[in-house]
């Protein structure tokens, strides 16, 4: 990891679950709905975002090492919906 390059053609982001960099594309924007973890699915919505990977994986992560209420700043998220979503996006 070194340099930071920001090629502006293909925007990246950091994985708030494995800490690695996608393709934004790649990643599911994440923001803070009230008390609540909404996945952006369209990228449309306002507010601070935090990026994922669409995976059980990062997610669990994610939530291990509260890394959802620190990138939204946002304490005592609640992350059902977006497990849920998650969880369609993985099975297809
Ligand atoms: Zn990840």
């Amino acid at each position: 990891m070194s340099g930071r390059t920001r090629a502006r053609a293909r925007p990246e982001r950091t994985c708030v679950g494995c800490r690695e960099r996608a393709a934004k594309v790649e990643l599911l924007r994440i923001v803070a709905v009230e008390d609540a973890c909404v996945p952006d699915l369209r990228g449309t919505l306002p507010g601070r975002g935090a990026y994922i990977h669409p995976a059980m994986g990062c997610l669990d992560l994610a939530v291990r090492r509260r890394a959802l209420p620190r990138a939204l700043r946002v304490p005592g998220l609640d992350v059902k919906a977006l497990r849920r979503c998650v969880e369609q996006t993985e099975g297809c």
